[in-house]
């Protein structure tokens, strides 16, 4: 092994040691040999490293460039005004007109349609993030199917889903050949290493047809989460969607208000590795 080749202890060391680990789980979906799982969000060694480097060179959070990404994706670099929002074609407004998708949604249900339409169109696949069964407003990476199964996955959780492990079994294990991704910007940057960097991985590469990156300020630690919940007397379980408008992290059953606070007041629950994010909103 060459003496500067970063593997799985430098990952440790330089992004989980340093608080600076998101939980996206590229580094569990490319490892050639399978030896990294996320416990409780983190990576951990489950068996022999080979020291092939891919866990550290495909991570998120080593030595990222976004302008390397902006050459390689869209052929240039950013103009003065694309400095905060990336590079982009045109700029849209838009709301779904599906009252069904609006029901669910978290805005405009722009996501969601778009990526049913991947579906109807012959899409294999969406990795959207679902939820456990049986843990409440717990995110968990869906490979969805139909148009029903991403509708029922609309709607924003605070918290992290670690979308590429959905991404992993959509191509590794269920050998689908034409999926579509919805994440956060430090995942599509995972994606977009494993997918684009130098260091890519073909299969992953083949299969990736469409990403999906949503505007993200932050996510919340789950469990400080839930406790805050509980002390505020808010049962989760009664709650059908979060928000965070105007300043404010507002809880809803249905129509109703079930507790509205202003931001500051949850900023305490942000993740550490969020107050160091950088990334635009897409990030692809
Ligand atoms: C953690 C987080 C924080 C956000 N913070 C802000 C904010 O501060 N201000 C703001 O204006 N917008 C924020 N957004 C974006 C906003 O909540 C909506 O996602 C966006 O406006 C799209 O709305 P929509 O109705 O088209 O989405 P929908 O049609 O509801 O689709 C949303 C899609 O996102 C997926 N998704 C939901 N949660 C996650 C997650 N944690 N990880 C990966 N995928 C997920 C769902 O599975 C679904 O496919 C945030 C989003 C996330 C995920
Ligand atoms: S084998 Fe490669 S990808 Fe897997 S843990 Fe070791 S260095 Fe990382
Ligand atoms: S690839 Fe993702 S899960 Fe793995 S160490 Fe990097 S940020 Fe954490
Ligand atoms: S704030 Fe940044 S690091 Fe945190 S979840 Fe959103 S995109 Fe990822």
């Amino acid at each position: 092994m060459s003496k500067d080749k970063k593997t799985f202890t430098d990952l440790a060391k330089d992004v989980v040691e340093a608080g600076l680990c998101v939980s996206c789980g590229t580094c569990v979906a490319v490892c050639p040999v399978n030896v990294i799982e996320l416990d409780q969000g983190l990576p951990t060694l489950v068996g022999k490293c080979i020291e092939c480097g891919l866990c550290y060179r495909n991570c998120p959070r080593t030595d990222f460039d976004e302008d390397d990404l902006d050459r390689v994706v869209y052929g240039r670099d950013r103009t003065e005004r694309e400095a905060l929002t990336g590079v982009y074609r045109a700029v849209y407004a838009a709301r779904t007109r599906s009252d069904a998708v609006r029901g669910r949604a978290q805005d405009g249900g722009v996501v969601t349609s778009i990526l049913s339409q991947f579906i109807e169109d012959g899409g294999d696949g969406v990795v959207v993030a679902g939820l456990e069964e049986d843990k409440v407003w717990s995110p968990r990476p869906l490979v969805a199917r139909s148009r029903d199964e991403i509708v029922g996955a609309a709607g924003t959780k605070y918290t992290v889903s670690p979308t590429m492990l959905g991404v992993r079994k959509a191509v590794k294990e269920m050998g689908l050949k034409r999926i579509a991704v919805v994440g956060t910007p430090c995942q599509m940057r995972g994606l977009a290493r494993l997918t684009l960097g130098p260091s890519r991985n073909k299969k992953y590469s083949d299969a990736v047809a469409l990403t999906v990156g949503l505007f993200c300020m932050e996510t919340f630690s789950y469990d400080d989460w839930m406790s805050y919940l509980k002390e505020e007397g808010v049962d989760p379980g009664k709650v059908t969607k979060f928000e965070i408008k105007s300043g404010r992290f507002i809880a809803y059953a249905g129509e109703e208000e079930l507790h509205k606070v202003k931001l500051g007041k949850v900023k305490r629950l942000v993740r550490p590795c969020c107050h160091v994010c950088g990334t635009s909103p897409a990030s692809t």
